[in-house]
């Protein structure tokens, strides 16, 4: 029953009750999870565009 606490992924805020936004799974290494606060959860899309980083640029960008 232990809650880990979470960083807001809009207003990087710690939060010890974080909503779970999305949950990215990459095809090798440990996913992501996107972790929001409670003030901020409502605030983000109910569908979060996770195809987007596949068919956005990828490579070019990532690196800076
Ligand atoms: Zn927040």
């Amino acid at each position: 029953m232990s809650v880990t606490a979470r960083m807001c992924a809009r207003c990087a805020t710690i939060t010890e009750r974080p909503v779970l936004i999305a949950a990215v799974h990459q095809g090798s290494g440990p996913g992501a999870d996107i972790y929001a606060c409670a003030d901020c959860a409502p605030a983000f899309p109910p569908a979060p565009d996770v195809l987007d980083l596949f068919s956005g640029r990828r490579g070019e960008g990532e690196a800076r």
